[in-house]
C-alpha cells in the first residue's frame, strides 16, 4: 500500500470524551469515527486491524472443525417468544417493525436463530456433533455505551453453536472451542486468562469467559502466578491460612471511646489491621446470625446467600442488636451475646488466636479473644470473603494475584434449554427423537481490537502485537530533493519486501521526517525502515523496531535477516 494513495487521517490531539487508552488512540489514529453513541465507522486503517483478528478468528474456528455459515442479523419475534426472551431479555434488545407492523428485533445473539436452522435441518444423531460458526455484526442497547468499540451497540461478534446427542459430546466440543480459544488469544499476542464462570447453581453447566488483563478492564480477576487458576474475585474460593496458633495472650478491656471500625481500632492499639474481626449482624430465615471476617477482607454477599439460612438475609436492625448482643452499632462482637446466636467465621478468622473483636459494651472492645476458651467455637466456619492478594491458590499450587479483566471470549454448555424450548431434536440409534445439547462460543472480535490496545502502548502510540498490525513493515522516505534514485531505492525495497511476503507499506506523502514518523510510531507498525539519499550512499537502510530505543544501519542482507526473510 502507497500511503499516498491511502486514507491515514491522524491527530496529535487526545479527545477529550475518551477515557481509555485504546479509546483515545483508536480516535488519534483515525481507526474509528463515532457516528452516534456505540455506533462507528471502521475507517481503512481500523478495518485492516479489524480483519487481522477475524482472520485468526476464522482459521482457528476452522481448524477446531466449525463450520462457517452467515445467518440475518434482523430476527423475527416468533422466534424469540417461543425461548420467552422477547420479555426477558430486557432493554438491550432493540426492537423493530417492518411495514406490516411485522415484530422483528436486531439480532444481540443467534440462539434462537440457530436452533430454527437446527431442528429444520438435522434429522439424525449420524448428523451430529455440528457446530456452526459466524462471524457478524450485533446490536444490543446497551444501557452506557463506552471506551469506543470496547462495550459499543454495535459490534462484530463471532458466535458458534454446537449441537450434540448428549452431555458427552458437548463436553467434547466444548473442550475442543476451550483450545480454540486459547490459540486464538495466544496467536493475537495477548495476555489473557479463562476464567471459570460456572453458575455454580444446581443442573448448571460450564461456562469459562477469556479475560485479556488489562488496567481499565470491567471486571475483577484473581488468577495464581503458579497454575492455571482463574475466577472472578466474587467467584473466586478463600481458603484456610491454616491451622489456628494456640493462645499467647488473656482477653482484656479495650477502652475505644470513639473507635468503631477495624481500622480505628487497629489504629488506636498499633497492631495490624488482620489481627481484628468485622461482626456483621444479619437476620436469616432462621433468626440471628453474627458473620465474622477478618478486619482486613471484605464479605461476599454470594457466598453468604449460599449458606443454611441465609438466602433470604438483611442487616440486623438496631432493635435486634439491643435484643440479642446487648449492643449498638460499632461494638459487636460474639463474646457474650444476651441470647442465643449463630456466628458464621471465615475459614480466616477460624484459624485466629489472640485476636480483637467488640465487646458488645458502648465504648470497649477486646483484645487477646481466644475461640473455645473466651467464647464456643462458631457455629459453623465457611468461606465467606473476597479472596485478596496474596491468598493460596484454592487448587493448591501458588498465590493469588489480582487483576482488572476485559472480556474478550465466553463459552458455555448450554444443555437442552433452547433445544427444548424450541422443540430441536434428532432420531437417535433406536428411532426415539432425542432433544438435543447445545454449547454456544463467543468472542468479541471488535472488542479484541481494543483489549489489545491497552495491553500494549507507550507514550508514542499504538505497539500493535505483529499478527493485529495494518502492516508489517512501514518504508519511511527522506526525499527533500526529490533526487529520483532515493525514490526507485524505496520502491525497489518496498517491492521486494512485499515480494518476500512482507504486508508493507510506504509512507511516499513526502512528509517531514519528524510527523512521518511520529505517523508511524502512532499506528504502531513494528518495523521501519528508512530509505534516504544518505543511506543510499553508504548502502545502508536505517531500521528501527516499534519497540527499539535507537535506529540502526543496516546493509541489505542484515536488513533482511532483521525482517525475517533473509
Ligand atoms: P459483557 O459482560 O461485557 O456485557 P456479555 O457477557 O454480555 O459481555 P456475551 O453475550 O458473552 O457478552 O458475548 C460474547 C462476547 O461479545 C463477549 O465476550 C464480548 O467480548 C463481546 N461483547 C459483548 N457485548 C459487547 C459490546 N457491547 N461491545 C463489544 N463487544 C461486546
Ligand atoms: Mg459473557
Amino acid at each position: 500500500m502507497r500511503l499516498s494513495q491511502f486514507h491515514l487521517n491522524t491527530s496529535k490531539e487526545t479527545p477529550a470524551d475518551a477515557e481509555v487508552a485504546s479509546h483515545q488512540l483508536m480516535l488519534r489514529t483515525g481507526m474509528i469515527r463515532k457516528l452516534a453513541a456505540g455506533l462507528y465507522t471502521w475507517s481503512p486503517l481500523g478495518l485492516r486491524v479489524l480483519r487481522r483478528v477475524e482472520a485468526v478468528v476464522r482459521e482457528e474456528m476452522d481448524r477446531a472443525g466449525a463450520i462457517e455459515l452467515l445467518m440475518p442479523s434482523i430476527q423475527p419475534r416468533e422466534l424469540w417468544d417461543e425461548t420467552g426472551r422477547w420479555e426477558k431479555f430486557g432493554g438491550q434488545l432493540l426492537k423493530i417493525k417492518d411495514r406490516k407492523d411485522g415484530e422483528f428485533c436486531y439480532g444481540p445473539t443467534h440462539e434462537e436463530v440457530i436452533t430454527d436452522f437446527a431442528r429444520s435441518e438435522l434429522r439424525s444423531y449420524k448428523q451430529l456433533p455440528l457446530n456452526f460458526y459466524q462471524i457478524q455484526t450485533k446490536f444490543r442497547d446497551e444501557i452506557r455505551p463506552r471506551f469506543g468499540v470496547m462495550r459499543a451497540r454495535e459490534f462484530l461478534m463471532k458466535d458458534a453453536y454446537s449441537f450434540h446427542l448428549g452431555h458427552d459430546s458437548l463436553a467434547g466440543t466444548y473442550q475442543a472451542m476451550y483450545d480454540a480459544y486459547t490459540r486464538i488469544f495466544t496467536r493475537l499476542g495477548l495476555v489473557f486468562r479463562a476464567v471459570n464462570a460456572d453458575t455454580g447453581a444446581i443442573g448448571g453447566t460450564a461456562s469459562h469467559e477469556f479475560h485479556v488483563l488489562a488496567d481499565s478492564g470491567e471486571d475483577a480477576i484473581a488468577f495464581s502466578d503458579g497454575s492455571q487458576f482463574a475466577a472472578n474475585v466474587e467467584m473466586a474460593e478463600a481458603v484456610s491460612p491454616g491451622a489456628r496458633p494456640a493462645p499467647a495472650e488473656t482477653m482484656a478491656d479495650v477502652t475505644t471511646p470513639w473507635q468503631r471500625t477495624c481500622e480505628e481500632v487497629a489504629k488506636l492499639m498499633g497492631i495490624e489491621l488482620r489481627r481484628t474481626v468485622k461482626s456483621v449482624a444479619l437476620m436469616g430465615d432462621q433468626g440471628f446470625v453474627l458473620a465474622l471476617v477478618r478486619g482486613d477482607h471484605m464479605v461476599n454477599e454470594i457466598k453468604l446467600a449460599k449458606l443454611p439460612g441465609l438466602a433470604d438475609h438483611r442487616l440486623a436492625t438496631e432493635a435486634e442488636l439491643t435484643e440479642f448482643l446487648g449492643s449498638e452499632p460499632g461494638f459487636l462482637g460474639p463474646v457474650n451475646p444476651l441470647k442465643p446466636i449463630t456466628v458464621v467465621a471465615d475459614r480466616s478468622v477460624a484459624a485466629m488466636a489472640d485476636f480483637v473483636v467488640g465487646a458488645n459494651r458502648k465504648g470497649f472492645h477486646l483484645s487477646g479473644v481466644n475461640w473455645g476458651r473466651d467464647l464456643p467455637e462458631p457455629t459453623l466456619v465457611a468461606d465467606l470473603r473476597n479472596v485478596v492478594e496474596g491468598d493460596a491458590s484454592p487448587d493448591g499450587q501458588g498465590t493469588l494475584r489480582i487483576a482488572r479483566g476485559i472480556e474478550v471470549g465466553h463459552v458455555f454448555q448450554l444443555g437442552q434449554k433452547y433445544a427444548e424450548a424450541m422443540g430441536a431434536t434428532v432420531l437417535d440409534a433406536e428411532g426415539k427423537a432425542q432433544v438435543m445439547h447445545m454449547g454456544c462460543y463467543g468472542i468479541g472480535v471488535s472488542r479484541i481490537v481494543a483489549a489489545a490496545i491497552e495491553q500494549n502502548n507507550d507514550a508514542s502510540g499504538i505497539r500493535w502485537p505483529a499478527p493485529m498490525a495494518p502492516w508489517q513493515v512501514a518504508v519511511c522516505i527522506i526525499n527533500p530533493k526529490n533526487d529520483p534514485a532515493v525514490a526507485e531505492a524505496a520502491d525497489a525495497l518496498y517491492a521486494e519486501l512485499r515480494q518476500a511476503g512482507l504486508d508493507t507499506v510506504i509512507d511516499d506523502r513526502g512528509l517531514r521526517p519528524g510527523v512521518m514518523f511520529g505517523d508511524i510510531e502512532l499506528i504502531g507498525i513494528p518495523h521501519r525502515v528508512v530509505v534516504s539519499g544518505r543511506g543510499l550512499e553508504s548502502g545502508q537502510f536505517e531500521y528501527r523496531g516499534r519497540s527499539d530505543t535507537d535506529s540502526q544501519n543496516l546493509d541489505r542482507a542484515a536488513l533482511m535477516a532483521q525482517l525475517g526473510v533473509g
